[in-house]
């Protein structure tokens, strides 16, 4: 199955990719984790893309449709796929339709405004390997330390307070629109995002049935 997942930053899209993926053992795709990783390698990609990031910006569509190119290429991607923040702009889902993908569904997990601020105040991610927590929603064993690899956890810059409304303006402005997009063409299924995961993990399943 190939899917989308849509939504806020903040929404729970990768808490999400990661129940989809248990469930139907295809790779969930995160390409804010690929250019999180390309940052800290320091690569020319990850250097380029830096600045928006920290800006809450976009990354520019041909940077991150060439990173996406080039990761749904490889062999674990041929059953399937589960892609978390892309596309985000309608040229980006434009880029996926010439490259011949068809997607089957497209999950939009809803949560408003108000409820993502708060949210994200709380999310803090491992620095070595990426993984994501909540200090309230999803908290690690043992408290500041990454329970896959035991890496230290950290507030993403670009979830300071400030950062997130400038995020939120732009999902609004460019991400949203692919609803439409989505929704004209059958596939796309609205999940409310719940103030328990398992709640809103139970809804997302039930949304790849329908
Ligand atoms: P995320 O981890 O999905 O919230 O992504 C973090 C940041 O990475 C975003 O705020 C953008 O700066 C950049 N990014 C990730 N995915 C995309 C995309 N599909 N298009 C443009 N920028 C992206």
């Amino acid at each position: 199955m190939k899917l989308i997942l849509l939504g806020a930053p903040g929404a729970g899209k990768g808490t999400q990719a990661e129940v989809i993926c248990n469930a139907l053992n295809i790779p969930a795709i995160s390409t804010g984790n690929i250019i999180r990783e390309a940052l800290r390698l320091g690569t020319e990609m990850g250097l380029k893309a830096k600045s928006f990031m920290d800006a809450g910006q976009l990354v520019p569509d041909d940077v991150v449709i060439g990173i996406i190119k080039e990761r749904l290429a490889k062999d674990d991607c041929a059953n399937g796929f589960i892609l978390d923040g892309f596309p985000r702009t309608i040229p980006q889902a434009e880029a996926l339709d010439a490259m011949g993908i068809i997607i089957d569904k497209v999950i939009d997990i809803e949560v408003p405004d108000e409820k993502i601020a708060a949210r994200m105040s709380g999310r803090r991610v491992c620095k070595d390997c990426g993984a994501s927590y909540h200090l309230e929603y999803k908290t690690p064993e043992s408290e500041g330390v990454c329970d896959a690899c035991s890496g230290e956890l950290v507030q993403r810059k670009d979830d300071a307070p400030e950062t997130v409304l400038d995020r939120l303006a732009v999902y609004h402005e460019q991400t949203e629109p692919l609803k439409e997009f989505y929704s004209k063409k059958g596939i796309l299924r609205i999940v409310e995002g719940q103030e328990e995961i398992a709640d809103t993990s139970a809804l997302t399943l039930k949304a790849l049935e329908d």
